[in-house]
């Protein structure tokens, strides 16, 4: 099998069909109110689809079709194994398109395509695998009951459950949800963000075709806040399961009050320390990781390790290595399998981007690498991998969330210092520290409040490590077995004998 080339990809692009409706019980189509918007490529900015812009009346109709399946049977009271059976068939078709999948992904989000083909596609197909392969072997409970009771203590599926997703791994966070949320038997209606919304419409397909019933897989596209909400406010969602911004968490929760109290389960932003002590084992491994920290996506990651806390006597050895490091980091064309940095989303995101750097000069941090929009011939939205040195932790650019590739380095004295600086955020996603001692590493990793901590390394972790956040970084977790959790209610069950 050869690797298809820059050319090769361009070309794939222009012949690409790209489906763009909604998929209600296992159709596509339009929106009920035939609105649609535009799907633009931030590549080179150039419209890619029409897209149906779902309204209430599409959500009515997702949610009564979710319902229906639930309530016959079909797939909630189907065997585990053979609803193991099907979401592995659905897995290997994930797979068997890679290539096309990868290639919608790009072109619609920005990132680069060996991202979207070795990472993006094949750990979706992963996480639907992984949870599929878990459900047959996941027991019930019997109580420590009295000799004259029975207990037991059953998970059932929760039935509708609403996801709403975000545009920077739109088919990853999809399927992190929709591995443990269809395979504990749940109907899902999934809302993929305006930005990217192509892979999701297009898997919706392959999981009909691999024998999920119609009706257990609902995709709804929308423009704006409109069909979000009105999944949020749905009064027969029973779960909603979200990852995106923190703002919008919060209103999600405000939605399940004033509604049925539909249990509400938060992936949220970030803003995550990367801390680097003197007695680092290999200072160039941790400013190798230090640049794919904030670079890796166009530093679009909920984990980006944004905040480089280095300690001081070693800063000045350190930062040039984390500089040399960026520079490997180089934005290019996005469908060119050498490039490593892609295009931000859209002009919006750019302009987001590019009003945190303006603030972090305003505030008196200094630029090292980096600082401006780059690209601007082709079209599309893209940014130099930037470094503030000089931040304090209370500057702007410390403390909010950029989603972009900037990093601002911030210095401590010792490790009491750097973990009051990490902690001090609304945030806990993650963190890292780097370290020789192990003694202070787990000292570290106990006193830092996220929920990810790695040590001489940063991003680790796979199918079987939970993930999810502290503090305003959400709630519940995805991946493991604990990610069931939120696609299941708890009954007891009580015998008198
Ligand atoms: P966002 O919150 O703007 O949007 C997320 C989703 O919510 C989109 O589908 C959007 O259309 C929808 N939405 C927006 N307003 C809504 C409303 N009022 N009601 C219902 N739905 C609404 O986030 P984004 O810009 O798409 O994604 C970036 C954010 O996602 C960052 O904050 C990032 O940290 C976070 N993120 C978190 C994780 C995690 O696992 N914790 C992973 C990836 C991204």
């Amino acid at each position: 099998m050869t690797t298809p080339t820059f050319a090769d990809w361009q070309q794939r692009a222009q012949a690409l069909r790209i489906e763009g409706r909604a998929f209600i019980e296992g159709e596509y189509t339009d929106a009920a109110g035939g609105a649609t918007f535009d799907c633009l490529s931030p590549i080179d900015g150039r419209r890619l689809a029409t897209v149906a812009s779902c309204d209430q009346a599409d959500a009515d109709r997702a949610v009564a079709s979710a319902r229906a399946a639930f309530e016959s049977g079909v797939w909630s009271r189907m065997a585990p194994a053979r609803r193991k059976a099907t979401l592995i068939r659905f897995a290997g078709l994930l797979a068997e398109h890679r290539e096309e999948l990868a290639l919608l992904e790009t072109l619609d989000m920005g990132k680069p395509i060996g991202d979207s083909l070795n990472i993006d596609v094949p750990g979706s197909a992963n996480a639907i695998r992984w949870s599929a392969e878990a459900i047959d072997k996941l027991y019930d409970e019997v109580a420590a009951t009295p000799h004259d009771q029975l207990g037991l203590v059953t998970r059932e599926p929760v039935g509708v459950v609403a996801a709403i997703v975000p545009w920077n791994f739109p088919l990853m966070m999809a399927c992190w949800k929709l591995g443990p949320a269809l395979a504990s038997g749940n109907s899902v209606v999934l809302k993929p963000s305006e930005k990217s919304p192509l892979t999701a419409i297009r898997i919706a397909r392959l999981a009909l075709e691999a024998g999920l019933p119609a009706g257990v897989l609902n995709v709804l596209p929308g423009y704006g806040h409109t069909v979000g909400k009105a999944l949020g406010l749905h009064m027969d969602v029973d779960t909603l399961v979200f990852t995106g911004s923190t703002r919008v968490a919060k209103q999600l929760m405000i939605y399940a009050g004033e509604s049925n109290m539909k249990r509400v389960w938060l992936e949220a932003g970030g803003k995550s320390p990367n801390i680097v002590c003197a007695d680092a084992p290999d200072l160039e491994a941790a400013a190798q990781a230090a640049a794919s920290a904030i670079a890796f996506n166009q530093g679009e990651v909920c984990t980006a390790g944004s905040r480089l806390l280095v300690e001081r006597s070693i800063k000045a050895r350190f930062l040039p290595l984390v500089v040399e490091a960026l520079r490997g980091w180089k934005p290019g064309n996005p469908l060119d399998p050498a490039t490593n940095v892609g295009a931000l989303v859209d002009t919006q995101q750019l302009e987001t981007v590019l009003g945190y750097i303006d603030a972090g000069r305003r505030e008196g941090a200094q630029v090292l690498i980096g600082g401006g929009r780059t690209l601007h011939e082709t079209g599309g939205f893209y940014v130099e991998p930037t470094i503030f040195d000089g931040v304090s932790n209370a500057m702007k650019i410390a403390r909010e969330e950029i989603f972009g590739p900037v990093l601002s380095v911030i210095e401590f004295d010792d490790l009491d210092e750097a973990i009051r600086i990490a902690n001090d955020t609304q945030y806990g996603l993650a963190a890292a520290v780097w370290t020789a001692n192990l003694s202070k590493a787990h000292r570290a990793a106990r006193a830092l409040r996220a929920g990810s901590v790695w040590v001489n390394q940063y991003d680790g972790g796979d199918m079987t490590a939970p993930f999810g956040g502290f503090k305003q970084s959400g709630n519940g977790r995805d991946k493991s077995l604990h990610a069931f959790d939120k696609y299941t209610e708890l009954k007891a069950t009580w015998i008198q004998l």
